[in-house]
């Protein structure tokens, strides 16, 4: 609920994750020309986007998510997003897009670079059992990033439905439970976790998985990620709920397990390069150590929305991953 006090965020256009092409370009503007293919990255309101020279310590860095004046206001505001045919945007949150990588890869690359930072929040080390809560498209595009930072670790997914554990095995997970299994168990089995259950059904394990990554971000996943971690391992909190959640933060203190969080895009060192979270996962696209094939499952005209947002919303139904507009 914190971000909501914040007066950028009085006036939101929905759709970021998007590919489109150039059609008009400012006098100033020298990166880019009529008919470049381009993604959007970055917010529209941060250093870059203004045009500062002067940057603040989050842009100099390149964590542009994290810009400490991207609230402070703003003499032309940014109009529209990629629910609409058009919009109207600072070139510095456009980048260009390969001609290698597909349309339907290139709308990819936004939730591909938050998978790549998320991450790199907790990078696997080598033999180790790490967890990803939620198979949705960030949490199958987790799954892919983990093992391509570090092939030699085990990968386990939490799915809600057999055809999403399914597909987490196709993007490398090598274990995968459901919502309706004994989490608990689950945890004991693949880790060799002992399970403790006290009064009213208090369940407690002593071990678990290295490091959880929690790619829902409600109450249930975020307690049982917490719980489901060993002692002094990791939790990294990549889903995205704009509520107030009782959470237990016993096992923060009791067993020393570290909560991160980890929100948008970011730089990172990879093969002796620094490079935005964006770069990389266009790269890793070429290399075919980020696929999408089985990821982008509709498609729709804007004007059939109702039906998109009831694909997206019902996953049992439509079997939906990324559902996409077509303009
Ligand atoms: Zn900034």
């Amino acid at each position: 609920v914190a971000p909501l006090a914040l007066p950028s965020h009085s006036r939101i256009y929905p759709g970021h994750e998007m590919v489109g092409e150039v059609i008009e370009a400012g006098a100033a503007v020298t990166d880019f020309s009529v008919g470049d293919r381009v993604t959007r990255w970055g917010r529209a309101n941060d250093c870059r986007a203004r045009g500062r020279k002067d940057l603040c310590p989050a842009c100099r860095r390149g964590h542009r998510v994290l810009c400490q004046i991207a609230s402070e206001p703003m003499e032309y505001q940014p109009i529209g997003g990629g629910f609409g045919d058009s919009f109207i945007t600072p070139a510095a949150t456009l980048l260009p897009v390969p001609d290698n990588l597909t349309d339907e890869q290139a709308i990819f690359i936004e939730p591909g670079a938050v998978a790549i930072h998320a991450a790199w929040r907790r990078p696997a080390k080598t033999g180790e059992r790490v967890l990803v809560l939620g198979c949705g498209t960030i949490g199958f595009l987790l799954i892919q990033t983990i093992r391509a930072l570090q092939p030699d670790c085990r990968i386990t997914a939490l799915a809600q439905f057999p055809w999403q554990a399914e597909l987490a095995r196709r993007c490398g997970a090598d274990h995968t439970f459901l919502v309706s299994d004994d989490g608990y168990a689950e945890t004991a089995a693949l880790t060799g976790a002992k399970r403790y259950e006290g009064r009213l059904g208090n369940k407690m394990l002593l071990g678990g998985f290295d490091a959880v990554f929690d790619a829902v971000g409600i109450a249930p996943t975020l307690n049982n990620a917490l719980r489901w971690t060993r002692a002094g391992g990791t939790v990294v909190l990549v889903g995205v709920n704009l509520h107030r959640m009782k959470l237990d933060v016993t096992p923060v203190w009791y067993q020393e397990v570290d909560l991160l969080g980890a929100v948008g895009h970011d730089v990172v060192d990879w093969e002796g390069e620094t490079l935005s979270t964006f770069e990389l996962a266009m790269r890793w696209m070429q290399e075919g150590k980020l696929n999408i094939e089985d990821l982008l499952t509709h498609r729709f005209p804007l004007s059939d929305y109702r039906q998109a947002f009831a694909a997206a919303v019902d996953k049992q139904k439509y079997r939906s991953v990324k559902v996409a507009f077509e303009l």
